[in-house]
């Protein structure tokens, strides 16, 4: 079961507790509610100096999900997890409506002038924002987490697969086959490769197999080069033919296999330029930080009998994974970035027109828009996120209500939770 952050009376994090013992300590006084997301309390009064068990941040970067886990490396307990949706497309849409707005603008009061694009200095480093939201997402959880428990250390999952256990072309016998580190490491370089798709039919929705392009029958090496991908029908269908003989209607799938299987895969090692950056400023934070393959990831995974998740692929990553991880029951934090609204003070309608203006001030008698709430009506109770008005009403799940009824949960943060 997912745990609950404890912090001590000066904010320090102690060992998170089993939700019981949070509920038994809530209802006797002894602590109090200090975040709702993720579930963190306090206590009201000084205790012994215990010992607090070191955890692992452990982080599967996504492009559309991260997965989080915080692992006790010495127990093999899993003591939080979480999934992280990043919102990479909102951004673009955004900035791409901004320009469309700005150019309008533009055109309207001065004569045509080419667009220019090349007078642009970039820094070092730089990513697309689109990009660079998806660091700052998994920075921001880190920084949050580490003051709500004790980390030491930290891994994540920075390339899909090995390249070094790939240097040696020969594999043996049973090891193209799933089954050992090596076989997960060449199937994913092998689905990176030849696109997860199969080579002869070019299916995409089924399992895959590895299949050998030359037969090993016919004395086909297990090289990497001679290994393609191919869905369970065309496996079968194949069998020891030679592939010339196999594709003898389909010239043109022949020569693209043949071209493909001889073609080493290039970029393998630099899948992503986003997970390098990010482990660049995880370092930067001064905790060690491990990193691991997809393939490794894959086959902890399988190992450990566990199913696909992000979280649970989080748990897999590097090899510092505790021979047994505990995992019952645990419900993942669903986090979705939101981010902080826009410094847009004029609205504009599709057209670009201004539609509306908004205030310089954010806030209203204390509360912002997006604060979760819970309200105490004359009506009934209410809970969810208000949108403020500068004036004391307030809007709750469409319906008016003064501020006076409120008791908030949770500030607005930039995130949403399931
Ligand atoms: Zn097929």
């Amino acid at each position: 079961m997912s745990q609950v952050f404890l912090l001590d009376t000066t904010k320090k994090p102690l060992n998170p507790v089993h939700p019981g013992e949070a509920r038994r300590l809530l209802s006797q006084g002894k602590a109090a509610v200090w975040r709702r997301f993720p579930f963190t309390i306090i206590l009201k009064t000084d205790v012994v100096e215990l010992v607090v068990h070191p955890l692992r941040l452990k982080l599967d970067p996504g492009s559309r999900t991260t997965g989080i886990a915080l692992v006790n490396d010495a127990s093999g307990q899993v003591v939080f997890a979480a999934e992280l949706s990043h919102r990479g497309q909102a951004i673009k849409a955004s900035l791409d409506d901004r320009r469309v707005v700005r150019r309008s603008r533009r055109r309207r009061k001065a004569r045509y002038r080419k667009a220019r694009w090349q007078n642009r200095r970039v820094p070092k480093g730089w990513l697309p924002p689109s990009l660079f939201s998806r660091i700052a997402n998994v920075l921001t959880w880190v920084k949050r987490l580490s003051r709500l428990c004790a980390i030491t250390a930290m891994s994540m999952e920075l390339v899909r697969f090995d390249m070094q256990l790939m240097e040696n072309p020969e594999i043996t016998g049973v090891e193209y086959q799933q089954g050992t580190l090596m076989g997960f490491e060449v199937r994913e370089y092998l689905l990176e490769k030849w696109g997860r798709t199969c080579a002869y039919c070019g299916a995409t929705d089924r399992p895959l197999q590895v299949e050998h392009i030359h037969p090993r029958a016919n004395g086909g090496t297990n090289r990497i080069s001679n290994l393609t991908l191919a869905c369970e029908k065309c496996n079968t269908a194949k069998g020891t033919q030679d592939i010339r003989v196999f594709l003898k209607k389909k010239p043109i799938v022949l020569e693209k296999i043949l071209v493909q299987a001889r073609r080493p895969l290039k970029d393998a090692a630099a899948v992503n330029a986003t997970r390098w950056a990010l482990l660049d400023r995880l370092k930067a934070t001064g905790l060690p930080v491990e990193t691991g393959s997809g393939g490794l990831t894959k086959f902890h995974r399988f190992q450990r009998k566990m199913a696909k998740t992000h979280w649970g692929d989080a748990a897999c990553v590097g090899k510092s994974t505790p021979e047994v991880l505990k995992i019952d029951q645990i419900h993942p934090l669903l986090i979705r970035a939101t981010g902080h609204g826009r410094r847009q003070m004029c609205v504009t309608d599709k057209f670009g027109f201004p539609k509306q203006h908004k205030g310089r001030k954010g806030t209203y008698l204390g509360y912002r828009t997006g604060d979760m709430v819970k309200a105490v009506t004359p009506k009934g109770t209410f809970q969810g996120r208000i949108a403020i008005r500068y004036r004391p009403s307030f809007i709750l799940r469409k319906i008016d209500i003064h501020p006076k009824y409120m008791r908030r949960l949770h500030r607005v943060d930039g995130y949403e939770y399931r």
